[in-house]
């Protein structure tokens, strides 16, 4: 009789095209059969009959901090919460940790550090600034997914933003190498202005500051992307569009060929510029929260299939940074999330608005698999590396501070209630977290 490591059986199997009952069986870290009623034994079987089965998922876009920001969050706290919310793999942005990752040396820093502190599948983003435009190939050939570079001021010192010349440059180095450049678009000379005749005005409210980094700019830098795009033949990535019209620019752009792809985070798909006037800066991020008209068109691109992943943008700091009181444009803009996307999917996506389980599959596990290279990553099948999260979708809790395991316990989804309690989740055929607790040190 055919033996393996461990067999989850009776779970409800979602992969990006069905959900069905039958069990999953793992041998080194591999899925090695799929189907109902695997004969043979698991040293370890978990019964998970009544709960859903998901291949763990991917975490496109997160600010881990380490090394050189530790404080603020870290390689294992950060890592941990994405465990605990059923996501196995991650990519790493490379500013926010010090010195940020634009050449080998620093990101062999991260490589080994994360090698020893992450419970999951760590990936690295490489940078894109004025200053490195020499070493995006080096970093290419030593494991980056896809560069990052800021079209506005990234708030971090030793990031600067690729200027016009910087941003043309750095695509065609990007193109020549066959790789994919991530971008936070916004009109850095919008933004600036605006803010500054805000501020001047003494007009610092939550509204003033959303005011101040309006969706035409967005647009602005994205039709601008689009343009050097097409010349350089460079793929690119937009990060955290905050509204569907921002993903209609970039569909057409599609529509004629062009290689980009899309993200919007889970915040813009649960919270509003209400939320910014109640939780000041736990909700404070750029580009900022929406209205709620906002956020429903953006669900109708989400289920329209025009967005092609979700991911947290999780950019922790100490509660100390987040205190906003009466002026928005101080204290750190971030949202702390990476625990809660999948809850948001369920709640806000599946229960309320039939976002199927499938195409959360689709949106945190094949399409980013597909679009950054993972073989292997991203749904359930024969051949796959056994990352799993064994979730109760029908257990609602109230989220509270106690249950992140953030560095920082804060975020803006405390207080809410959600679906989905992550009952176990596996990286590479081992179990990790079950549960409520971590069960490897
Ligand atoms: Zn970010």
């Amino acid at each position: 009789m055919a033996t393996y490591d461990l067999i989850i059986r009776n779970g409800q199997i979602v992969t990006s095209e069905s959900v069905t009952t039958g069990d999953i069986a793992i041998k080194d870290g591999k899925i090695v059969e799929v189907g109902s009623q695997i004969s043979g034994q698991g040293t370890n079987e978990i019964n998970a009959e009544g709960l859903h089965v998901f291949p763990g998922l991917i975490d496109t876009h997160v600010h881990f901090n380490e090394p050189g920001r530790t404080e603020w969050e870290g390689i294992e706290t950060g890592s941990k919460s994405l465990a605990a919310g059923g996501v196995t793999s991650y990519f790493d942005m490379p500013l926010n940790s010090t010195p940020p990752t634009i050449d080998k040396e620093n990101l062999d820093i991260k490589k080994k550090l994360s090698a020893e502190k992450s419970v999951v599948n760590p990936n690295f983003w490489g940078g894109l600034v004025p200053e490195n435009i020499g070493k995006l190939k080096e970093l290419h050939e030593n494991g980056v997914i896809g560069f990052k570079a800021f079209m506005s001021p990234s708030g971090i010192d030793d990031f600067n933003r690729a200027d016009d010349e910087t941003l043309y440059k750095g695509m065609k180095e990007i193109a020549a190498v066959g790789s994919r450049l991530a971008v936070h678009a916004e009109s850095t000379v919008m933004c600036d202005q605006l803010a500054t005749e805000k501020i001047r005005a003494g007009k610092t409210s939550a509204r003033d500051f959303v005011e101040s980094r309006p969706i035409i700019s967005e647009i602005e830098a994205v039709r601008r992307l689009i343009s050097y795009a097409e010349a350089t033949g460079c793929k690119v990535h937009v990060v955290h569009a905050s509204s569907k019209k921002v993903v209609d620019v970039i569909n057409e752009a599609k529509q004629k060929g062009v290689d980009i792809t899309v993200e919007t985070c889970a915040h813009y798909l649960a919270l509003t510029v209400k939320d910014l006037e109640e939780k000041g800066g736990l909700a404070k991020c750029a580009p900022p929260l929406r209205d709620q008209d906002e956020v429903d068109d953006l669900w109708t691109a989400v289920l329209n299939g025009e967005v092609d992943m979700i991911a947290s943008d999780h950019s922790p700091a100490p509660t100390s940074m987040k205190t906003v009181t009466d002026n928005y444009f101080e204290g750190w803009g971030g949202i702390s999330g990476a625990q809660s996307t999948l809850n948001v999917l369920l709640t806000e996506g599946h229960f309320k608005r039939n976002l199927p389980l499938e195409k959360i599959v689709t949106l945190m596990g094949t399409n980013p698999a597909k679009v950054f290279g993972l073989a292997n990553k991203g749904n359930i099948a024969v051949g796959y590396d056994a990352d799993i999260a064994i979730v109760n979708i029908n257990e609602s809790f109230k989220l509270e501070n106690d249950d992140l395991f953030y560095r920082h316990q804060h975020s803006p989804y405390v207080g809410m209630t959600f679906n989905g309690k992550v009952k176990t989740t596996i990286v590479n055929g081992k179990v990790v977290f079950e549960n409520g607790t971590f069960l490897d040190a």
